[in-house]
C-alpha cells in the first residue's frame, strides 16, 4: 500500500458580482483573505495568497492570526517580486533610502505599533529590511484607495480591537435648490463662488470582519452597500452559543438584518470547518425566505461555478446574438452599395 498524496490545499473561492470580482479564502480559525481586484483591496491577509500579491492595500480588521499570518510574507513578496508601483512611500524609505515598491496595511489604530515591531522582528532574523506601510485607520476615518474611492473604518465588536470597513465612491451632486437651473445659470453661480454641489458618499462595498451582532451593522455603511461581505461562523440552531462567547455572527444574527441590509449581493465568509457547505446551504434556504437568492457562500465553490458558468453562456448569447444583428446591417450595406 502506498501513502496518499497530501489533501489538496484550498481553493480560492470566487465571484463575479458585476462589477466587482469577490475573491480569496475564508474559513473561520484558520484563514481569511478576501479580495477586491477592481478596488484594489483586500481585506485581511490569514494567509498570502499567490492572487492577493496583485492587492496594493491589504485592510486588516483584527490581529487574529487566521487574519493576520499572511501579512509579513506579502509585504515580503512584493518586493522580492518587485509588484506594484511607488505610489507610497515606506516608513523605510524615508531615511534618504531609494523609493521601493511595497504594499500598504491599513488597521486599528491599536495595532499600529505591533504590526510594526512585527515587520522589524524580521530584519535581523533574515539579515534585511523588507519596506513596509503600516496606516492605522481610526473609526470613522477614511482613506483615498483610488481615484475618489474612500476606505472607512467602523469599530466592530470582537473578543480583540477590530474594526469593519465600507469603500465609498465619493460623488458630487447638485444641490437640490438648483436643479431646475439652466446650465449658464449654474456656470455664473460656480464662477460667483456658489457651493452648488454637495458630497456624496456610496457605499459599494461593505465587510464586517470577525464580530457580535451590534447597531453599527445597521448604519448606511452596511444597510446601502451593494455587496455586503458578512462574516456567519456558525449555522447550527444550538450553536448560539459559542458565537456569542467567541464573539462571532450566527445565520440567526444575518436573518434579523436581513430585512435592513440592501445588498444585491450578500456573501457569507467565515464559516466554521466543521460546517459543511451543503448544510450552510440547506439553512439559509431554510430561514432566509425570499432573501436566499441574494446570499451567497464565499466557500461553495459548486454553486460559485455553476453561476459563473451561467454568466459566461449569458454573455456569449448576448455576443451571438450581436454578431447576428451586425451581420445584416452589413448586408443592407452591400446591398445599398449595389444601388450606388
Ligand atoms: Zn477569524
Ligand atoms: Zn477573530
Amino acid at each position: 500500500m502506498l501513502p496518499s498524496p497530501p489533501a489538496r490545499e484550498g481553493q480560492l473561492g470566487f465571484l463575479y458580482l458585476p462589477p466587482y470580482r469577490v475573491q480569496g479564502i475564508s474559513v473561520a480559525g484558520e484563514q481569511t483573505c478576501i479580495q477586491i481586484p477592481e478596488l484594489d483591496i483586500a481585506f485581511d491577509i490569514g494567509q498570502c495568497t499567490r492572487a492577493v500579491l496583485s492587492s496594493p492595500t491589504i485592510a486588516l480588521t483584527h490581529a487574529h492570526m487566521d487574519h493576520v499570518g499572511g501579512l509579513p510574507y506579502w509585504f515580503s513578496q512584493r518586493y522580492f517580486q518587485k509588484i506594484g508601483g511607488e505610489t507610497h512611500m515606506p516608513d523605510s524609505a524615508r531615511d534618504g533610502r531609494p523609493k521601493i515598491p511595497v504594499g500598504r496595511c491599513v488597521c486599528h489604530p491599536e495595532l499600529e505599533p505591533h504590526l510594526k515591531a512585527l515587520m522589524r522582528a524580521w530584519e535581523p532574523l533574515e539579515r534585511q529590511r523588507t519596506p513596509f506601510e503600516i496606516v492605522a485607520l481610526p473609526p470613522e476615518e477614511s482613506l483615498e484607495i483610488k481615484n475618489n474611492v474612500f476606505l472607512r473604518a467602523i469599530a466592530t465588536r470582537h473578543t480583540v480591537p477590530s474594526i469593519g470597513y465600507a469603500v465609498l465612491e465619493r460623488r458630487s451632486k447638485l444641490r437640490e435648490e438648483f436643479r431646475d437651473l439652466p446650465q449658464e445659470k449654474l456656470r455664473e453661480l460656480r464662477t460667483q463662488g456658489v457651493e452648488i454641489t454637495r458630497q456624496l458618499d456610496i457605499p459599494l462595498v461593505a465587510y464586517t470582519g470577525d464580530t457580535a451582532p451590534g447597531e453599527f451593522l445597521v448604519r448606511d455603511e452596511f444597510a446601502e452597500a451593494k455587496i455586503l461581505i458578512a462574516e456567519c461562523t456558525f449555522f447550527e440552531p444550538d450553536h448560539g452559543d459559542r458565537a456569542k462567547t467567541g464573539m462571532h455572527m450566527h445565520i440567526d444574527d444575518i436573518v434579523r438584518l436581513l430585512p435592513i441590509w440592501k445588498a444585491e449581493s450578500i456573501v457569507l465568509v467565515h464559516a466554521s470547518r466543521r460546517t459543511t457547505i451543503h448544510y450552510a446551504r440547506e439553512r439559509i434556504e431554510a430561514l432566509c425566505g425570499s432573501h436566499a437568492d441574494r446570499i451567497h457562500l464565499l466557500m461553495d465553490h459548486r454553486t460559485n461555478r455553476a453561476r459563473y458558468e451561467r454568466q459566461l453562456a449569458a454573455v456569449q448569447a448576448t455576443n451571438t446574438a450581436k454578431s447576428a444583428s451586425s451581420v445584416e446591417t452589413h448586408s443592407d450595406a452591400d446591398t445599398n452599395e449595389t444601388v450606388v
